[in-house]
């Protein structure tokens, strides 16, 4: 894995266009954004592909435009996909490229705060189907993974929260003193200020790219990943993904996953106060009816990391240490839902 932090994005990109060998592909969004930036780079106009924004967006109709227009172009396995986007554009392109001639070189150039920390990380590539998130994908690393944090600059405050769980959460995760940093440093995070913004992104790559390493295919470590995902992926399905954006969904998540350390006595009252405090700084919490509640357990049961049925919660345990359990009584699960937030 090849991560590099660099100063101006579309400067670094130009060894990869100076042959008509590749397609970059990215959503109109950011080609209206970005417009004189990529127009300047691509040396054919028709090099370009464009995606409609929106996770309906990452779907095999969309694998077969990419085939097709790497037919059209007559891409050969020297040739390269630049994929310049957000998550959706991330595993969209990562899985075509893994599967198109066997598996073809590509780019990812991440453009959201959740893409730069998080979704570009651990080489997962997956489009949705049948209604189903991620049901179809593949682990495929990519060359290299650029990452230019002057893009955030232009991203809208929901994403950027949604983004800035996934960062709060290496904190909690694996290093208490990133967790403090962050915490001393929310002014200057949201005001994006350059040298803030590099710092963060730059220690969460390292972050999860360490615990990647250790555990590429997801067996055992990267499971730790998983904190506040249990809930969070429940409260995202619960709203047909329409309510939540991941990050969100995640942030509140990790709300109800730190209340049940909280009264499974994993921490103490001073690190769980410390903790909500900041991801209530982040998102306005919602109060879950008990009808919601017996809904949202029942997803969880659901849960692909489950074993023998019993749901698994990765759980705060001390300062930047997490560990996995299986045996959180349901009565444990809604309390918390009950009590996560503050009045
Ligand atoms: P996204 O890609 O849909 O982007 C969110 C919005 O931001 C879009 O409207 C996009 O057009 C816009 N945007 C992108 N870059 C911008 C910029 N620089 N300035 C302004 N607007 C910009 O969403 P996301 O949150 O980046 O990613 C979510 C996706 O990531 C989901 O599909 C999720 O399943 C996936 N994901 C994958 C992994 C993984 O390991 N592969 C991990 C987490 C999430």
């Amino acid at each position: 894995m090849r991560f590099r932090l660099v100063d101006n994005i579309w400067d670094e990109l130009k060894r990869y266009t100076v042959d008509d060998n590749y397609i970059l592909i990215t959503d109109d969004n950011i080609y209206r954004l970005y417009k004189d930036d990529i127009d300047r780079l691509l040396c054919v106009r028709n090099n370009i592909l464009l995606i409609k924004p929106g996770e309906e967006s990452k779907n095999l109709e969309n694998v077969v435009k990419i085939y097709d227009k790497l037919v059209e172009k007559n891409i050969d396995r020297n040739g390269f996909i630049l994929s310049l986007g957000g998550g959706m554009i991330g595993d969209l392109a990562g899985f075509a490229a893994s599967t198109y001639k066997r598996g073809i070189n590509y780019v990812q150039i991440p453009t959201t705060l959740l893409a730069q920390v998080d979704s570009s990380i651990g080489g997962k590539t997956a489009v949705n189907y049948g209604g189903y998130k991620n049901l179809i994908g593949t682990f495929y690393f990519p060359v290299e993974t650029i990452i230019d944090i002057r893009f955030l600059k232009t991203l809208s405050k929901r994403d950027f929260i949604s983004g800035l769980g996934e960062v709060v959460k290496y904190g909690i995760i694996a290093d208490y003193e990133f967790f403090k940093y962050i915490k001393e440093n929310l002014n200057g995070i949201f005001d994006k200020e350059d040298n803030i913004l590099r710092y963060i992104v730059g220690k969460s790559v390292e972050i999860k790219s360490s615990i990647v390493e250790k555990d590429k295919f997801d067996l055992n470590i990267r499971h730790n990943l998983n904190f506040g995902h249990t809930v969070g992926h429940s409260i995202e399905s619960h709203f047909n993904y329409e309510m939540y954006y991941h990050g969100e969904a995640v942030i509140l998540g990790m709300l109800v996953e730190l209340k049940i350390a909280y009264l499974k006595g994993l921490i103490g009252n001073e690190y769980f106060e410390e903790i909500r405090a900041l991801l209530l700084s982040l998102i306005e919490s919602y109060k879950f009816n008990e009808d919601e509640i017996d809904g949202l357990i029942k997803i969880m049961k659901n849960d692909k990391k489950n074993i023998d049925r019993k749901i698994a919660f990765v759980l705060p345990v001390g300062k930047g240490k997490v560990d996995t359990f299986f045996d959180i009584e349901e009565k444990t699960i809604k309390d918390a839902f009950l009590t996560y937030y503050r009045e």
